[in-house]
């Protein structure tokens, strides 16, 4: 069966097309400038040149029907008809407390779906337009919502609960959520398959290092902990993002600066992260890397507070499981950035771990980065969030 996995953002569309039994990829694309002038989409069929096709998609229905076009095309396309695409599987950001797993597409999801709008005010609402773009165009086929924060819900009270007045729980639903939950799913599942052990028995800490990037402990089966919170601004240091913070520094910012709660918010999101702490140089790690070596004095600072907050969450998570037993790195930078991997690795020889460099050196390419005696094993794990949509979707259609 093949299975369309469609990401909604607010002016973009990823898309790809896998066959869900071969897990190979068909297709795939991406339109951007949804509702803006110069709207563009790019189209890629495996093993052909990537297409770009420049045309006016005022709305995310007439971006997903030029996918949809561009799919079952005469001379470029990859299906005969519609008929070909057995299912639908769509990224969902925010489920809340509703969703601790993937589920059909019906009113009522879609209902529970926007009861979370309030969680994830930029994601949702985009995410619910790709999901209602789609049953317009394709109304019989079967669709399937996945969600970024379904994998961490198995995280206990103490884990997602803020020391903050109960009542915020109970009345508003703050707690921590966790994200990129499809990515800690997929590895987590791939490195126990790679120790040739069962997932249920295994202590791992992925890490989950992109522009946006976060940390998840998995015990005996399921995530007890994750640095994202309520939402993804929480934890580790990112490319534009703070992560943890003294949230008394809002007001007193807003103070000095006179500048309102969302100003600083913004600054917090946007202008932070490594990027901040370069004093905007870069927030891209290969930048940063270039002047790390060069010995500019703001991308070493980025890259050792990247690095150093990234070292206390594994530590963190060491001691909440009550050990390790596999640390794996994955995304953008966890694939490949050998170096920022050395400088994690450099503050774990407590945990017994001892770094094979020449496996190290790998970039985007599955590795076992540790040496045979090493007491924890340490994996570079290439993330598949697209495949892992596809397998969910294909387990609840079948
Ligand atoms: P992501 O958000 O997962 O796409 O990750 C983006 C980050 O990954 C950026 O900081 C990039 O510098 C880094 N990255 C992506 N591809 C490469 C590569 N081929 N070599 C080095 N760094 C990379």
């Amino acid at each position: 069966m093949n299975i369309l996995v469609i990401n909604c953002g607010s002016s973009s569309l990823k898309f790809q097309l896998i066959n869900a039994q071969s897990e190979e990829l068909i297709a795939k694309g991406l339109c951007e400038r949804i509702g803006i002038e110069g709207s563009q989409m790019t189209y890629t069929p495996t093993g052909k040149d990537k297409i770009q096709v420049t045309k006016p998609m005022p709305d995310h229905t007439a971006a997903v029907k030029l996918v949809l076009d561009a799919l079952t095309n005469k001379d470029t396309g990859v299906v005969e008809s519609l008929d070909e695409i057995g299912a639908v599987g769509h990224r969902i950001v925010h489920g809340g407390e509703n969703f601790a797993r993937s589920t059909l597409i019906t009113d009522e999801v879609i209902r529970a779906i926007e009861a979370c709008n309030d969680l994830a005010p930029l994601h949702n609402p985009a995410n619910l337009i790709g999901i209602n773009s789609c049953r317009e165009l394709m109304p019989h086929t079967p669709m399937v919502a996945v969600f970024d924060t379904a994998f961490h819900q198995t995280m206990p009270e103490e884990a997602y609960l803020y020391g903050i007045p109960y009542h915020y729980y109970a009345d508003y639903k703050v707690r921590r959520y966790g994200f990129h939950g499809t990515s800690h799913s997929y590895v987590s599942h791939q490195a126990a398959q790679m120790l040739g052990r069962n997932y249920e028995e295994l202590k791992m800490i992925i890490c989950h290092l992109g522009n946006g990037a976060s940390v998840s402990a998995i015990k005996n089966g399921k995530c007890v902990d994750t640095s994202m919170g309520l939402t993804p601004l929480e934890g580790l240091i990112m490319g534009t993002r703070s992560g943890d913070m003294d949230p008394a520094i809002v007001e007193f910012l807003c103070n000095k600066e006179g500048k309102s709660v969302h100003d600083i918010l913004n600054v917090l999101n946007k202008e932070s992260g490594v990027l901040g702490l370069s004093e905007g140089y870069s927030s891209d790690f290969r930048d940063l890397e270039k002047g790390y070596h060069a010995g500019e004095e703001p991308s070493i600072r980025a890259m050792k507070s990247f690095a150093y907050r990234v070292v206390k969450y594994i530590g963190a998570y060491a001691a909440a499981m009550n050990g390790v037993d596999v640390i794996c790195f994955t995304a953008g930078i966890g694939e490949n950035n050998p170096f920022i991997r050395k400088m994690i690795c450099s503050y774990l020889g407590y945990l017994g771990i001892s770094m094979n460099e020449e496996e190290n050196a790998k970039r985007g390419e599955e590795a076992v980065i540790s040496n045979p005696e090493s007491a924890v094993k340490v994996f570079v794990i290439p993330t598949n969030e697209e495949l892992a949509i596809a397998r969910e979707t294909l387990e609840l259609v079948k």
